[in-house]
């Protein structure tokens, strides 16, 4: 009798707890067998984006490319159909479908970025040191420099000559392409000039310098040797001359291709997850979509890791050229005020990733609200520091909203910070949105290493994104 008063009174608070208590889900769980290949399936087209589109502009001509294979057409106020794509200076796009619901009752918008911290050759960078060829550096975004030495890098660029004509290098993607390094010290001689440094402090920025040849000019009177021999090579495979490094814009990023990881292949590892895990999966959303009940938007910006600005950056007003398009393309008549009421109807979600719990570094999260790899997509009311500084907090009404919309459409999702209280910080493009008075939180998938070289997601979270941006976008 007793025993079988234990039972029910197990049951009943077992049942109580899963009524009453919030638990993430780990997104594995809740799939079935036929959804988890569908996961793995998604992956091969996310990782062939990650290796296509490692720079910004590539990224921009993938999207573009894919677009018009779906049926998206350039617009202009005048021309382009129901489903049309606009393109910012080659860095930043934004791709829109005229939904069912009048345009001034608002748009959905989906904002990622497209650029990727790497590190950039100076305006001047060809120079000759111990009777080695070298290229000084500038790094783009914050990168920990440890990380970037004694790895392959590809280059990555775009070249305007004297002329005013322009050449697109890449070298060091293919198996047979050469590659670049920056050195680094032996640790048998790095005892006093790093060992004893501060991690942050033991690279400086100025030996971020790449190696890039050894071959001598054959003159042996001519000066510079080596560094003429590689300007004779750009200039018979390119027509380069070094003026035209000042107009150029010539990254170099990890020449490796994005991997899956682990034994059981669930986690992808590549460059430039941050934030192309976003822009990936809205840019995949948006092309899912027929006849949405609003006009939806995906938008890919530029800069962000540089604090978004710049005339591609969010900071920029590319997006009022997009909404005053469409306004013109529904035949209404292009207003400021339209403009300004669309823009405060709307509501937005941030594409960005998140910080996952590093099961090495768990000092630096509370747990409870730390992003976990493996469940879902993270939902990110605030970012900032010291006190939420620089977030745009969003209201407790939309996250209400979103989570509605994820819970209908069976989104794993999660509700996550970055870091514990005061550890350190962050930033989207979000308040830049936010200053139109639309809704917007930051909503993207948890990431290991993020800023890496390799940085690391799970196949699971990046369907999760894809679902939770489609849901979004096909919500009234
Ligand atoms: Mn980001
Ligand atoms: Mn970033």
């Amino acid at each position: 009798m007793i025993h079988e008063e234990n039972e029910k009174i197990k049951k009943e608070t077992k049942e109580l707890e899963k009524k009453l208590k919030f638990r993430g889900k780990l997104s594995w769980d809740l799939l079935e067998e036929r959804e988890r290949e569908e996961v793995f399936r998604f992956a091969e087209g996310y990782k062939n984006f990650l290796d296509r589109a490692k720079a910004e502009r590539e990224a921009v001509q993938e999207i573009v490319k894919a677009a018009k294979e779906a049926g998206f057409q350039e617009a202009t106020q005048r021309s382009g159909g129901k489903k049309v794509f606009l393109v910012n200076k080659d860095k930043s796009v934004a791709l829109a479908i005229l939904g069912q619901a009048p345009l001034v009752e608002g748009v959905r918008i989906i904002v990622s970025h497209i650029d990727s911290p790497r590190i950039d050759l100076k305006q001047n960078p060809l120079y000759e040191e111990a009777d080695l060829a070298l290229l000084h550096t500038h790094y783009y975004g914050g990168i920990k420099k440890y990380q970037w030495v004694t790895i392959p890098l590809s280059l990555h660029g775009f070249v305007v000559k004297s002329d005013g004509s322009t050449l697109n290098i890449q070298m060091g993607e293919n198996p047979d392409d050469p590659v670049f390094v920056i050195n680094d010290l032996l640790p048998h001689l790095s005892g006093k000039t790093q060992d004893q440094k501060k991690l942050a402090e033991a690279i400086e920025g100025e030996k971020l310098t790449v190696l890039a040849g050894s071959l001598p000019f054959p003159d042996l009177e001519a000066k510079e040797r080596i560094k003429l021999r590689v300007m004779e090579l750009l200039h018979q495979k390119y027509g380069l001359v070094e003026e035209d490094f000042t107009s150029a814009e010539l990254e170099l990023v990890p020449a490796m291709k994005a991997r899956d990881v682990g034994f059981d292949r669930s986690l992808v590892g590549s460059y430039g997850q941050d934030d192309r895990a976003s822009a990936y999966t809205s840019f995949q959303a948006i092309l899912s979509l027929e006849d949405p009940p609003r006009t939806s938007i995906a938008f890919f910006v530029d800069k962000e890791e540089i604090g978004s600005e710049g005339s591609t950056g969010a900071k920029s007003l590319f997006l009022e050229s997009v909404i005053r398009t469409l306004i013109g393309r529904c035949s209404l008549t292009v207003s400021e005020a339209l403009l300004k009421e669309i823009l405060a109807n709307s509501k937005a979600l941030s594409a960005d990733v998140q910080a996952a719990l590093d099961p090495n570094y768990p000092e630096v999260h509370e747990k409870q609200n730390a992003g976990k790899v493996g469940y879902g997509v993270c939902l990110e009311k605030f970012t900032g520091a010291r006190g939420k500084v620089a977030s745009s907090d969003a209201r407790a009404e939309y996250v209400g909203e979103i989570r509605r919309i994820f819970n209908a459409h069976n989104v794993a999702w999660q509700m996550t910070e970055i870091g514990k209280v005061d550890e350190g910080g962050g930033g989207t493009v979000a308040k830049y949105l936010a200053i139109y008075g639309m809704d917007i939180i930051d909503c993207g998938v948890p990431m290991l290493s993020m800023h890496s070289p390799f940085e690391i997601t799970s196949k699971a979270d990046i369907f999760e994104a894809y679902k939770a941006y489609r849901a979004f976008f096909s919500s009234p």
